[in-house]
């Protein structure tokens, strides 16, 4: 490692930290990034790829229309940031396997059809726009869903994308751009004085006038060190992938009677998930399976999907997701002067590409792009 002061450390190799590391480079700076595994190996290449667009239904029913209201800043994040996917695999030259086709969130009763009804409605009053479909529409844009189904939200923009590739063509356009990329390096600790961070690793100490840390579910460590520990809890979670099928599945698709998300993969398989929980292995501190919730999440995948029953499940996995109280993001300077940090609990990888840019902004000292008041930590 070069003995050099870098501008910026970005501590973090996910789908936030490849972009925040782009984007820098991109203003001029002279950037390092430190991942302590290989880049994209935690929640950014783990996750089940949905882009969303809309409040998510299940938090909406646990919290209510309030909470619904109060989450529009962060509703208007994941918009703005679809905006940038819709472009960034020809921005990278890299096909992402992105499609925005729109999202289903489809009910089984008239009472879940009027809870959706109630959502809409909040989220109309941002200006984000969803279709109102009957039983008759339903079966003719998802003809593959249960005839019990009644109805949907039709939301004109959410879908889907790669998440294996994301963050390593962000990681490939960054260092097109000039900056530096060093995997397998721990960030253990990090010391300031003299208006320069000492980031202590486990191959050598680092120099740098900013630092982004963007670490997912150890930010709270690093947040913890300058007395200011953030409310970012464990969330871990699992998807499971079922073998190819034929082209059926052109949304994302939730289901207002359960926990439920599903899409169909450019490679025919379908992506189930929902936010299912995993278990952490307590001696490890690694996320693996749980098998009930495995079993219950197909489950209802089959209540909306009858047709399921003889495709078979062929691939598992599971990542380390984090939540915070109210589901929206944290999005703030921290500490000494020029230590940033960011994350979007639930939803980051439809996140990443515009909080990597957020984050690239304020290291640097730039307006912010996005009003970050609704996102400081002091709101806690
Ligand atoms: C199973 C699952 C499914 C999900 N599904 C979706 C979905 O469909 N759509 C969606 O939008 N979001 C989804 N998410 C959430 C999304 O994956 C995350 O919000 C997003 O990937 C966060 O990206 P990140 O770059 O901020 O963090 P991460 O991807 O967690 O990256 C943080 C990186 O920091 C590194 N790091 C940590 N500590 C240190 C250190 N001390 N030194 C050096 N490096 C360090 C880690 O190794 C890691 O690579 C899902 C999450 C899970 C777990």
């Amino acid at each position: 490692m070069a003995a050099r002061t870098w501008d910026v450390l970005v501590v973090g190799g996910g789908v936030t930290g490849c972009s925040a590391a782009w984007h820098l480079a991109g203003y001029g700076a002279e950037v390092l990034l430190l991942e302590q595994f290989d880049l994209n190996t935690q929640a950014s290449g783990r996750n089940a790829g949905s882009l969303h667009g809309q409040i998510q239904h299940g938090s909406f029913l646990e919290f209510g229309d309030e909470w619904g209201r109060a989450f529009l800043p962060a509703l208007l994040f994941l918009h703005r940031s679809l905006d940038i996917w819709r472009g960034l695999g020809e921005r990278l030259s890299t096909d992402l396997e992105v499609s925005l086709n729109g999202g289903l969130l489809i009910a089984e009763t008239a009472d879940q059809m009027r809870d959706i009804e109630r959502k809409v409605a909040i989220e109309r009053s941002a200006g984000v726009e969803s279709d109102l479909l009957d039983r008759q529409d339903l079966a003719k844009v998802a003809p593959y869903v249960s005839s019990r189904m009644v109805g949907a939200q039709l939301s004109r923009v959410e879908g889907k994308a790669n998440p294996m590739l994301a963050a390593p063509a962000l990681a490939r356009a960054a260092i097109g751009r000039g900056a530096h990329i060093q995997v397998n390096t721990k960030v253990l600790g990090l010391d300031w004085g003299n208006g320069v961070f000492t980031a202590i690793t486990s191959t050598g100490k680092v120099t740098a006038r900013r630092v982004v840390l963007v670490t997912g579910n150890s930010l709270n460590r690093f947040a913890s060190l300058w007395g200011r520990p953030l409310p970012i809890m464990d969330d871990p979670a699992q998807v499971g992938a079922t073998e190819p099928m034929a082209p059926m599945v052109h949304h994302l698709v939730y289901y207002a009677g359960g926990q439920l998300t599903f899409k169909q993969a450019k490679a025919g398989t379908l992506l189930i998930g929902g936010g299912w929980s995993s278990d952490i292995d307590p001696s490890t501190g690694v996320t693996r399976v749980n098998p009930a919730n495995l079993v219950a999440n197909m489950r209802v995948a089959l209540r909306v999907v009858p047709s399921l029953a003889g495709v078979r499940l062929i691939r598992t996995w599971s990542g380390a997701g984090l939540a915070t109280p109210d589901l929206s993001p944290i999005i703030a300077r921290l500490g000494p002067p020029g230590l940033v940090v960011g994350v979007y609990p639930h939803m980051g990888l439809t996140a990443g590409p515009l909080l990597g840019r957020v984050l690239a902004q304020l290291a640097l000292d730039r307006p912010s792009e996005v009003d970050l008041t609704p996102f400081a930590p002091d709101r806690f």
